[in-house]
């Protein structure tokens, strides 16, 4: 078993399913981080047979809405002074401001950059968004 030095103060994201675990990295632009990361790929889970999981040392600051779309099968652990302070079960957002680009070639969100696309769940199971503005159907693709 592969050794990783617990986190003082962070994050955890823990069980995401095995193989979304550099997707969500990607997505999350954690390349772009200044703080140290760490991306465990394949670790036996329990829960999943295998998972991959993020540790990000001294930030608190990701976007829960973002990994509810990646993966809700996904826990935050938040941890201070080298304890848990909170699990977060992520969900699946009922609204998404911002992510989604909607598919109407049309729509105001698309032409006019000072619309902030926002969209309303459809189906969980299918990841379908309503846009609030011209009312077309985007499903989110990861
Ligand atoms: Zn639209």
């Amino acid at each position: 078993m592969l050794e990783v030095k617990q986190i003082e103060k962070g994050i955890v994201i823990d069980h995401i399913k095995s193989g979304n675990g550099l997707k969500i990295f990607n997505k999350l632009m954690l390349n772009k981080s200044k703080k140290p990361i760490v991306l465990l790929m394949n670790v036996e889970s329990k829960l999943l047979g295998k998972k991959d999981i993020i540790k990000i040392e001294n930030s608190f600051d990701i976007d829960l809405n973002l990994l509810g779309l990646l993966d809700d099968n996904i826990t935050v652990n938040y941890i201070e002074n080298g304890k848990l302070t909170l699990k977060k079960k992520i969900t699946i957002p009922k609204e998404v401001k911002g992510l989604i680009k909607c598919k109407n070639p049309r729509c105001i969100t698309n032409s006019d950059s000072y619309v902030e696309p926002l969209f309303k769940l459809l189906s969980k199971d299918t990841l379908e968004y309503k846009c609030s503005f011209c009312e077309e159907i985007t499903k989110y693709e990861l």
